[in-house]
Parts: structure tokens; C-alpha cells; sequence
């Protein structure tokens, strides 16, 4: 299949194929293969047009390109987004492709339970999907750390933001070690999502759906 050009693990290119997905959609063939090459990436797409796959992808390709399994370990693959509906989106895209690999993947969002949350992060994990206040909440009460993390990735930044999730966001992003990769997609750019790009990725490679 045309999804074999990525260069994906056999494993991954298993379960792609798996999901019925016959060729790349436009933005996953721009996103995957800037992605596994390191860079950042600041994305313009909406909601149906394959960003999740986009960037679930290359962030399991990190995780096994660097796996060192620690119990009790927070996340090394971090994905902020604005609601509790698309981050168990995020979360079911996340686990269906990286079963194979036994990755661990833990959602945090607002309004569920904090317990449940917190005992779930503590057992350890890869990959953690959070609305950003929740995320906060959950590092504040030592349920996990952001000591680990390489790979951010922030969608729907633009409705983050109009959520009032702002300051959320930068101060999470402000805890990331400055060497991690960053992916930022929003469906708009406007003046505070250029802004915020500009301070927090790394010479980052433009893509518009
Ligand atoms: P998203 O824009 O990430 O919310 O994805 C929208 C829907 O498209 C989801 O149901 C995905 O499972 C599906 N999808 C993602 N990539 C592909 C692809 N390459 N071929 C077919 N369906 C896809």
C-alpha cells in the first residue's frame, strides 16, 4: 500500500492495514513523514481529516525508537486537547494502534474522575491524552511527571484557546524539556496561535490541509 513510503514498522504497517485505511490522507502524507524526520510542525486541519493518525504514528515510532519501560514512569508522548470528547477520541485512536506494541495510554480530562485519573497515571504509562487543566491537576498531585516527555503534541490549539485553556497550555509547555518535538495543529491562525507557535516550536515546517 502507498502507506508502505513511510517507512513504518511492520507491526505498525500491520495494524494500519488493520483499520481498512487503503492510502494516506493528504495531511498524513505532508505530517507523517516531517514527523519521523524530527522536525516541528505547525498543522492547519480540521476534524476529519486524518491529524490524529497524523500524529499518533510518528509519536508510537518515537516510542519505539527509545523504549525504556519504567514502571510508575510518567509519559514520554504528551497530547493536549480542548475537550473530554475528542481527547477520548485521541485516546481510542492511541490505543487501537498501539496495541501491538503493549503501549500504555491514560486520559485525563475534566469532569471525569480525579481518583480514577490519578490511579490510572500512577501505574505508569507511554502516553497520556489531557485536557489541559485536568493535566495540571494531575502533576500538581504528584500522580504523574512531565519528566519524561519528548513528544508534545497540542490539537485544536484554537479551540483550547477559546476555551480560556492559554495559560494552561504555556505553563505545560514550560515544563516539557526544551529539546522535546512539537506538533501544534489548530484549524485557524490567527495572531494568538502564531504567537504561541513562535514560542514554543523549533524551527517547525508549515502544513495546510
Ligand atoms: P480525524 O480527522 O483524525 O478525526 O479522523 C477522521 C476519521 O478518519 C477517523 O474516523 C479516522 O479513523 C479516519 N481515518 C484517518 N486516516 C484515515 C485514512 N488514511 N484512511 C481512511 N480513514 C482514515
Amino acid at each position: 500500500s502507498s502507506f508502505g513510503h513511510f517507512g513504518f514498522d511492520d507491526q505498525l504497517l500491520k495494524s494500519v492495514r488493520k483499520a481498512e485505511y487503503t492510502q494516506p490522507t493528504p495531511i498524513q502524507a505532508q505530517a507523517v513523514p516531517t514527523a519521523l524526520s524530527g522536525r516541528d510542525i505547525i498543522g492547519i486541519a480540521k476534524t476529519g481529516s486524518g491529524k490524529t493518525a497524523a500524529f499518533i504514528w510518528p509519536l508510537l515510532t518515537h516510542l519505539m525508537d527509545q523504549r525504556e519501560l519504567r514502571p510508575g514512569d510518567g509519559p514520554i508522548g504528551l497530547i493536549l486537547a480542548p475537550t473530554r470528547e475528542l481527547s477520548l477520541q485521541i485516546y481510542n485512536e492511541a490505543k487501537k494502534f498501539g496495541k501491538v506494541y503493549n503501549i500504555n495510554v491514560v486520559c485525563c480530562y475534566g469532569g471525569g474522575s480525579k481518583w480514577e485519573q490519578s490511579k490510572a497515571l500512577e501505574q505508569g504509562c507511554e502516553i497520556v491524552v489531557a485536557t489541559p487543566g485536568r493535566m495540571i491537576d494531575m502533576v500538581k498531585m504528584k500522580a504523574t511527571n512531565l519528566r519524561r516527555v519528548t513528544f508534545l503534541v497540542l490539537d485544536e490549539a484554537d479551540r483550547m484557546f477559546h476555551m480560556g485553556f492559554e495559560p494552561q497550555v504555556r505553563s505545560i509547555c514550560n515544563h516539557v524539556r526544551p529539546d522535546r518535538q512539537t506538533l501544534l495543529f489548530s484549524a485557524t491562525f490567527k495572531k494568538r496561535i502564531e504567537r504561541l507557535a513562535r514560542d514554543i516550536l523549533t524551527d517547525p515546517v508549515r502544513i495546510v490541509q
